[in-house]
C-alpha cells in the first residue's frame, strides 16, 4: 500500500493562506512562513523546475492556490520539492483504495484514516472497524487492510 502521489495538485490549489512568501532573497530563493505550523523556512525553487516557475499566468489565475504550484504538462507539480514543509513532503490524500472481488473501486481511505464511500455494506463494516481500530494510526493502517482483505475486500 505504498502511496504514489499522481502530481494533480488537488491539495495545494487552496493552500496560498497557508504557505506564504515573506521576502524574495534571489531569482529562485523565497523566506517563507508554513502558516498552520508558525514555522518559517527557505526555500529555492528546484533546479529542474525554473522555467514552470517562472511563469505567473497560473498564480495569478488561482490566486488561493500555493504559490509555488505550477502546471507542467498534464501534472500540476510542486516546484520546491527539496525544500518543502514536512506536512507537504508527507501528505498523503489517499491511504488505500478498496475495491470489490471484481475489481470495481469501493471507496477510499484517506491519510488521516477516513473512508469515503458511497457503498453502504463498506460502510457498515467501517463502523465496526472504527469501533476496534488500534490507536495508533500506524498500527491502525496495518490492521484496517488486513481486516478489510479477511472481508473479501481487494486494498491497494
Ligand atoms: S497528494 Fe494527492 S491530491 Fe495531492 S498532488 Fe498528490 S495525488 Fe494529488
Ligand atoms: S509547498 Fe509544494 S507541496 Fe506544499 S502546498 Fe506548496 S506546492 Fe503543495
Amino acid at each position: 500500500m505504498t502511496f504514489n502521489c499522481r502530481q494533480c495538485g488537488t491539495c495545494c490549489m487552496h493552500l496560498g493562506d497557508y504557505i506564504v512568501i515573506e521576502r524574495q532573497t534571489g531569482q529562485f530563493t523565497f523566506e517563507c512562513e508554513c502558516v498552520s505550523t508558525g514555522t518559517a523556512f527557505t526555500a529555492e525553487v528546484d533546479e529542474d523546475k525554473h522555467r514552470i516557475f517562472s511563469d505567473f499566468s497560473f498564480p495569478q489565475a488561482h490566486e488561493a492556490a500555493c504559490p509555488f504550484l505550477r502546471p507542467d504538462g498534464n501534472l500540476v507539480r510542486c516546484t520546491i520539492h527539496r525544500d518543502s514543509p514536512a506536512q507537504c513532503k508527507f501528505y498523503r490524500c489517499v491511504a488505500m483504495r478498496i475495491f470489490d472481488p471484481d475489481g470495481k473501486i469501493l471507496g477510499y481511505i484517506t491519510g488521516a484514516l477516513a473512508l469515503h464511500s458511497e457503498d453502504l455494506q463498506l460502510r457498515s463494516v467501517w463502523e465496526d472497524i472504527e469501533r476496534g481500530r488500534p490507536k495508533s494510526d500506524e498500527d491502525a493502517e496495518i490492521w484496517i487492510g488486513s481486516l478489510l482483505q479477511k472481508k473479501g475486500y481487494r486494498v491497494e
